[in-house]
């Protein structure tokens, strides 16, 4: 054995390098987290070296006792951490991310160019849930399936649940997705599965960003309402990158979806599990049942909301005028600025944000706004105080911003190095979970 420095210092370097830009920064990506070493030991583990396709108890491969035991423990933690009865609810923890995992669960419920609905990507949708432009159809959700968008209403920036209903009315799909990448408030589930209902379609919930929140309660329960509910397990659940499909056992018509999902899962789009990663997730989920995940996924909402009082009090338009849970759409519009620019000011100071469309954009490309997230932050022990110190920072970084644009040069870039130098984003050192 030889450590990675000695094998390769060029890899370790840039781990180096990446580490201290972790520890360091003001980690505001919405869909980030810093998950806890003993998910990174898991995840780093020797399970890594071993192939087993197939399910537990039926593998392609020999030797595969010990993942067996893995997988059913990691299946078992999912349904507890979710509160969820396994005679009710079953789980595929095979998934290698939640684009796969979404690709497989419409890959279990729909043939070939069916139809489905999903939330417009521009409202906060999601790319795999029928992403298309009128010049091209560039996911595997629209180029396999047909499918149409949903919208928020322009005037409450709310999900429009009445207009879904008359589009699903003309549009008969067969699948309605549920689920963000960038939308600040909890989801009527009740509403959209009265429409599945009328239509004969499946509604399943994409809870990637918004998992552990659910988990720890602290949002509507798809569960309650959803056939598939599917999600990343590295975002507010805190764990390695990877998917879960969650789906429902009890269907009346007799309609097998654990058959379905375990078949789309492997073999239809994925070969041998990431047996590291799973054992990485098991680690996590025992980590979301404890109770002091609930307070961690409580403080989450609370510094998000905190964040929102600290942008609005310096008159910013925020989309729906706040959140319900751990992001925060800042519409820049107003202020004539792109989302691209105050991404690049924030990271030369050590803020890391990303660009967003924002309700109403004309193209995704130059977006009109950043999302900001509080998960990471509060995995560092962030509370309301700290946080109202990172809404100044943004206030600052956005003036320079303009400045930049007003001025674009010399005095532009005194202040950047004024910022830099005088201040100290965030509390320096690292908490790790
Ligand atoms: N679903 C939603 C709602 C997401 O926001 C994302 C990623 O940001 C995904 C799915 C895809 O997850 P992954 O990047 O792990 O493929």
């Amino acid at each position: 054995y030889k450590p990675l420095a000695e094998i390769d210092p060029e890899v370790q370097n840039i781990i180096d390098k990446e580490t201290w830009r972790q520890f360091t920064g003001l980690e505001l990506i919405a869909s980030e987290n810093l998950t806890s070493l003993a998910t990174m030991e898991a995840n780093g583990s020797i399970l890594t070296n071993k192939y087993s396709e197939g399910l537990p108890g039926a593998r392609y491969y020999g030797g595969n006792e010990y993942i067996d035991e893995l997988e059913i423990l990691c299946r078992k933690r999912a349904l507890e951490a979710f509160n969820l009865d396994p005679a009710i609810w079953g789980v595929n923890v095979q998934p290698y991310s939640g684009s796969t995992a979404n690709f497989a669960a419409l890959t279990a419920l729909l043939q070939p160019q069916d139809r489905l609905m999903g939330l417009g990507l521009p409202d906060g949708g999601h790319l795999t849930h029928g992403y298309y432009t009128a010049k091209k159809k560039m996911t595997a959700s629209s180029i396999y399936f047909q499918s149409f968008p949903y919208a928020i209403a322009p005037s409450t920036q709310l999900i429009d649940y009445a207009g879904l209903d008359a589009q699903a009315k003309i549009f008969k799909p067969r699948l309605i997705i549920c689920g963000a990448s960038a939308y600040p408030r909890d989801w009527d589930y009740g509403a959209l599965k009265k429409t599945t209902e009328r239509e004969g379609a499946w509604l399943m919930a994409d809870i990637a960003h918004t998992s552990g929140l659910v988990a720890a309660q602290q949002l509507n329960n798809p569960f309650e309402y959803c056939d598939v509910v599917t999600t990343t397990t590295h975002k507010t659940l805190r764990g390695p990158r990877a998917g879960l499909i969650f789906f429902r056992k009890d269907l009346k018509d007799g309609q097998d979806l654990e058959k379905r999902v375990n078949d789309a899962v492997f073999p239809a789009c994925q070969g041998g599990p990431h047996n590291n990663t799973i054992a990485a997730i098991a680690t996590t989920l025992l980590q979301v049942a404890q109770p002091s995940f609930r307070a961690y996924a409580k403080q989450v909402i609370l510094n998000a909301q905190a964040l929102a009082t600290g942008l609005t009090a310096h008159g910013y338009k925020l989309q729906t005028d706040g959140t319900d849970n751990h992001l925060v759409l800042w519409d820049l519009r107003p202020l004539k600025l792109t989302g691209s620019k105050v991404e690049k000011v924030c990271d030369l100071l050590g803020i890391t944000i990303n660009k967003n469309a924002v309700s109403g954009d004309a193209s995704a490309q130059t977006p009109g706004g950043i999302r900001l997230g509080t998960s990471a932050l509060t995995s560092r022990d962030m509370l309301e105080d700290d946080i109202k110190v990172v809404a100044e920072f943004l206030h600052r970084s956005v003036q320079i911003a303009l400045t930049l644009q007003k001025e674009a040069g010399t005095k532009m870039l005194k202040d950047f190095i004024h910022v830099a130098t005088t201040e100290q984003p965030g509390k320096v050192g690292f908490k790790q979970v």
